[in-house]
């Protein structure tokens, strides 16, 4: 409590007194001398307390790190003594005192989980599980580790007085109800992020040392190197924090987790490590545009504004491809799905699915899927999976009973009325056979997110972004790279802008390559930037 008190000053509370207000950005953190704090959550008929912050004891969860908006009101219960601090204050004590940001780091993630489990959140979504749009923003709620309580129409018929208090119909549906006033009629990631004030405490008007786009595996690892390196770093991600990683049921390869680790839990701390050592992230902002003049690179993002950065690091990864069928996207949420976590596992228990492809993603996903689901149709092109999968992962698929393996079979036709109720597939080029079957998982690889970069750097025939020996002296010549030396290692053909992870051409496609390379890539940034 001494280390803490050299950072802020002690102060006298009254009963009733408001800290923090629900809603609101945190300004200061506390540590409690004597008196009781208490934390409320508004609820429909008053409010409810969500935790008692005693004698020595302190306030705050992940919103504190971020900057985020409170997602309870903090009140004196009783009155007494606490030591207040400002939020900046306690954000430089983290970084410096490594005693003190263990305890507090880890209580605040404890405490975002609890918040997590008990859906004490300030979000409710109305919706049917068997709708798209649902699933999708429940996800983006999910992976930003945002609390939220979920009412499905289907099964709960009392439903109806929650939607006539808003004047809203069935087909009105989803409707997320945002900290209990705002109510948005199917919001697109971006409005959700804009309601819950994702980005509020962002300042995207001054030039960064370094812009970082894209926050899967490599982009994370960049800002948690540049950010901890003291460099001024803004991360830019249009949809949520994890990238592919975040859909992964579980890694079991990453060095340090020898029993797995779920792609959302990994990604999910690199993500608060990020912002710990205060690096600045945007939700649900996509870049749309790079222009390269040479000094400082500006990035185009859609909601019109303009960031302005003296590197780049290029960290788009990779978007799943897509089976060559007409009607797909009409099913993709419903029915479809290109990530197997928990929440599509929940909605296919007890049922058959199937799962395309025969890459280690695939191989997870039926494994992992098999734990809830009747049967899994396992369809690849090929004949078998030996020079696509890893071994243990095979073998896994030939222990269970529940995995069926289907070679030289390709999926022809899906069909459903809103949902995906059949879907028919045919082997070695012989006439197709229909099956009821609602859930198809693909899992079929992915191609590099460059059409943004719009021919400011040179890539390879695949789309990839081409760095350091891999680009010719032709090339180079052709773009005009102004140095006398060579690019660096990941550096690409214009000085200071920097891809890593799976959208660099010759990337190892694993997370251990991609935040390998985003951690190395900050010490050519230094240098870049001394340039
Ligand atoms: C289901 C699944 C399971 C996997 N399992 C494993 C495993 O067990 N072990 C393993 O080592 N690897 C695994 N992988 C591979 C691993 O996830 C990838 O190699 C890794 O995620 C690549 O990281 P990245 O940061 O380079 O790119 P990505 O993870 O693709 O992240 C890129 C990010 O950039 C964002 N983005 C794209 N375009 C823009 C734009 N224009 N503006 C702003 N943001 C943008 C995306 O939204 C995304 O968040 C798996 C992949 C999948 C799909």
């Amino acid at each position: 409590m001494e280390r803490v008190a050299a950072h802020g000053h002690m102060r006298m509370v009254e009963a009733g007194e408001v800290l923090i207000k629900v809603g609101t950005p945190i300004t200061h953190f506390y540590v409690v001398g004597s008196g009781t704090l208490e934390g409320l959550q508004p609820m429909e008929n008053g409010e409810t307390t969500v935790r008692i912050i005693t004698s020595g004891q302190f306030t705050g969860e992940v919103s504190m790190l971020s900057g985020r908006p409170a997602l309870v009101t903090l009140r004196v219960r009783d009155p007494g003594e606490v030591i207040e601090v400002d939020r900046e204050k306690l954000l430089s004590l983290v970084q410096t005192d490594a005693e003190l940001s263990e305890i507090f780091v880890r209580a605040f993630l404890l405490r975002r989980v609890a918040l997590l489990s008990g859906g004490f959140g300030d979000v409710v979504l109305v919706g049917s599980n068997h709708s798209s749009d649902t699933l999708r923003i429940k996800e983006f709620l999910t992976r930003n580790a945002h609390p939220y309580t979920s009412v499905d129409p289907d099964r709960d018929s009392g439903i109806q007085d929650l939607l006539d208090r808003f004047r809203f119909t069935i087909a009105d549906l989803p409707v997320l109800i945002c900290r209990g006033t705002a109510v948005l009629r199917n919001p697109s990631n971006r409005q959700i992020a804009d309601c819950l004030g994702f980005n509020e405490s962002i300042d995207q008007t001054h030039v960064r040392d370094v812009a970082i786009v894209g926050a899967g595996p490599a982009g994370l690892a960049a800002a948690v190197y540049a950010a901890s390196e003291g460099l001024d770093v803004l991360v830019i991600e249009s949809n949520s924090p994890g990238g592919q990683a975040g859909s992964s049921s579980r890694i079991e390869n990453y060095l340090g987790f020898p029993s797995g680790i779920t792609g959302q839990e990994l990604t999910g701390r690199a993500y608060t490590q990020a912002q710990k050592f205060r690096a600045d992230v945007a939700i649900a902002e996509t870049a749309t545009h790079l222009d390269c003049a040479p000094k400082a690179y500006k990035i185009q993002i859609d909601s019109g504004e303009q960031i302005t950065a003296r590197t780049v690091i290029i960290a788009t990864g990779a978007e799943y491809r897509k089976l060559p069928l007409d009607n797909i996207s009409r099913f993709e949420g419903a029915g479809i799905y290109y990530g197997a976590t928990f929440i599509e596992s929940q909605l296919c228990e007890g049922e058959e699915v199937i799962v395309v492809g025969g890459g280690n993603s695939a191989g997870q996903a039926a494994v992992f899927l098999a734990q809830t689901a009747r049967k899994v149709h396992m369809l690849i092109r090929s004949k078998g999976l030996a020079e696509t999968m890893s071994r243990y992962l095979i073998r896994r698929i030939e222990d269970s009973d529940r995995i069926i393996l289907r070679t030289c079979t390709e999926i022809t036709a899906l069909e459903g009325n809103g949902h995906l109720e059949r879907v028919s597939w045919r082997k070695d080029q012989e006439s197709s056979e229909t099956h009821d079957i609602q859930h198809v998982f693909v899992m079929t690889g992915a191609a590099p997110s460059t059409k943004w970069l719009s021919g400011c750097v040179i890539l390879d025939e695949q789309g990839f972004v081409k760095t350091g020996p891999d680009l010719s002296r032709e090339e180079l010549a052709g773009a005009q790279w102004p140095l006398s030396r060579p690019p660096h290692l990941l550096e690409t053909s214009r000085p200071g802008v920097f891809a890593v992870g799976d959208v660099r051409a010759g990337n190892v496609k694993r997370v251990a390559s991609a935040v390998g390379e985003g951690s190395i890539a900050i010490s050519f940034v230094h240098g870049a930037l001394q340039e």
